[in-house]
């Protein structure tokens, strides 16, 4: 399975981070929306590396992302599957949402988006944000899904637990 995906992680306090040539990124605490490419030889099971490199199974530098996953907890994974190539567009429509913040350059390298990273620091405007894309998508989105039969079933959401310790804590950021 091939497509596009958004992974939304939970960074607990704020941290400088040195991500590659970009340089260093001083991230606020708060919720990351990253959206990626599964357009690849591996699919899907790219999310399945972003989850290791988050849990620190995995210990890899390869892309912008590697670096903030390391220090921070995925909190959802979005799969969206088709044949289309859509994830500049879905990085478009979330750059355009005037609640969320961008970090210029991330994920960006190969294409000529400003970013493929979204910043809010309530959760609740970073999914308000993401459910648009997919509940009243663009043109582009709505086009590549319907290609898929549009029943859903082509999208896969799946929330993960944020350990215990810091659970308190999102969900009074969140609120
Ligand atoms: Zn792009």
């Amino acid at each position: 399975m091939k497509g596009a995906y958004v992974i939304i992680l939970w960074l607990a306090s704020a941290k400088d981070v040195t991500v590659g040539k970009l340089g260093t990124i001083a991230f606020a605490p708060g919720f990351y929306a990253y959206v990626g490419s599964a357009m690849g030889a591996a699919g899907f099971k790219r999310v399945e590396r972003h989850l290791d490199v988050s849990a620190g199974r995995l210990k890899t530098q390869k892309w912008h992302v590697d670096y903030l996953l390391a220090v921070s907890e995925v909190f959802e994974t979005i799969e969206i599957a088709t044949q289309e190539r859509i994830e500049c567009s879905i990085a478009r429509n979330l750059g355009e949402s005037s609640s969320l913040a961008c970090i210029g350059g991330f994920g960006s390298s190969d294409c000529r988006c400003y970013s493929h990273l979204f910043y809010s620091h309530r959760f609740n405007d970073l999914e308000d944000a993401v459910n648009r894309l997919f509940y009243s998508p663009c043109p582009e989105i709505l086009g590549a899904l319907s290609k898929e039969g549009c029943d859903g079933r082509e999208i896969v959401r799946k929330r993960y637990f944020i350990n215990t310790m810091n659970r308190d804590c999102v969900l009074n950021r969140s609120t």
